[in-house]
């Protein structure tokens, strides 16, 4: 996406009960204010809250010099494949894609109707998460089932994450000074919701997240992977009703479910306290990270670099060692020095004799949004 274009975005990313916001100067590094609203019930209310805030005389923002109001928006389905100006045609289509994302989208709508009610002048944009995977070929994207209940129920891969996978597979291009074209890059995107994606010439291949965020890694409260027929079981063996089952996927499992808490922070200190839950559940987030490392590469045909970002992979220094612990004869060495702590800016932490460069890169799904909008209404 083009960074020519300067301006000033406001960047909401509306859920069901809270809406993150950033107002971002693109001429500057640091955004001008940030902020999160929670517990809302009415997005008219949310809106106004952050307005409010962001009118206080020491707010860093005149909210009279925006450009464009910049949207975030989970699902996008096969329509949506980049950044759109939203009218109210797209607006009618974000909610009718609700069935695709029963806990994302409904609340985008709201948050974007009380967005565009607050600030009628402004053009307003709608950044899809789904976008950047919209380049999986038919066979990366299908589930193998009757094409035909497929197609109707729009049920195939649409992935998420793909702000954040797109910056950063840009990014990690830039700082290793190569084209993005020919080169082959696996970007880990570790937060609260964690994906994977495959990455080839700057296009994605593939990625662990499918028709819902659910599936893939090991997340906070999400399980990733597991054989459908659990799904059947618990409802048939346990008598777990649809909803239930839906809610302990989604809520409660995970690292949450394995270790008790979805803060890998936590997570790690029991391990380190000797509690076996926890130390199984890093074992388990680990081991699935490696193992899709091993099916992209395979998929990728080789490697070139391998990036780590967001919450647990900017932060976990053990996580990101163990998820590639004994890929030597891969070409995937760590250097645990390197790797030692936190990482605020993109950090090199693999050994240079390492064939397989290893970065983590933090992620800026924000300052992107706030770039493709900008780009969008220029
Ligand atoms: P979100 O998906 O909500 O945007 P983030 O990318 O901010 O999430 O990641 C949040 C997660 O990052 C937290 O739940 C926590 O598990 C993890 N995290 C943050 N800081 C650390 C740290 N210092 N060590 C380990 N994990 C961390």
């Amino acid at each position: 996406m083009s960074v020519n274009y300067n301006g000033i975005a406001l960047v909401l990313n509306c859920g069901s009960s809270s809406i993150k916001y950033q107002v971002v100067d693109t001429t500057a590094d640091a955004p001008l204010a940030s902020g999160l609203v929670e517990r809302v019930t009415d997005h008219n209310e949310g809106v106004r809250a952050v307005i409010e805030t962001l009118s206080q005389p020491d707010s860093g923002v005149d909210l009279s010099r925006l450009t464009v109001v910049g949207h975030r928006v989970v699902q996008g389905g096969a329509e949506f494949t980049a950044p759109t100006i939203i009218t109210d045609e797209v607006v009618d289509h974000i909610a009718k894609l609700a069935v695709l994302a029963p806990l994302h989208n409904p609340g985008h709508v709201s948050g974007i109707e009380a967005a565009r009610h607050a600030f009628p002048d402004l053009p307003h944009v709608a950044v899809f998460d789904t976008a950047f995977h919209a380049t999986l070929t038919e066979a990366a994207y299908s589930y193998a089932i009757d094409p035909h209940i497929a197609r109707e129920h729009g049920i195939r891969r649409y992935g998420f994450h793909g702000t954040s996978h797109g910056y950063v597979s840009r990014e990690v291009a830039r700082v290793m000074g190569r084209d993005a074209k020919g080169l082959r890059v696996i970007t880990a995107h570790l937060g609260n919701g964690a994906s994977i994606d495959a990455i080839k010439d700057g296009i994605a291949i593939d990625t662990s997240m499918g028709l819902t965020p659910l599936e893939g890694l090991v997340m906070g409260t999400r399980s990733g992977d597991l054989d459908p027929a659990v799904i059947f079981h618990l409802h048939r063996a346990a008598g777990l009703s649809i909803d239930e089952i839906d809610e302990l996927l989604n809520k409660k499992s995970g690292l949450l479910g394995l270790a008790g808490s979805n803060d890998m922070r936590d997570v790690r200190k029991a391990a380190a306290e000797g509690s076996h839950e926890a130390q199984v559940a890093l074992e388990v987030y680990t081991r699935r990270i490696k193992g899709y490392v091993g099916r992209y590469m395979a998929l990728l045909g080789g490697l070139d670099a391998i990036v780590f970002t967001a919450g647990v992979g900017e932060n976990a220094d053990a996580i990101r060692e163990l998820s590639l612990a004994g890929l030597e004869e891969l070409g995937i060495e760590v250097d645990p020095v390197r790797n030692e702590g936190r990482c605020t800016e993109p950090t090199l932490i693999s050994t240079d004799a390492s064939r397989v460069q290893v970065w983590v890169i933090p992620t800026n799904e924000e300052r992107e949004i706030a770039l493709q909008s900008i780009a969008a209404v220029s």
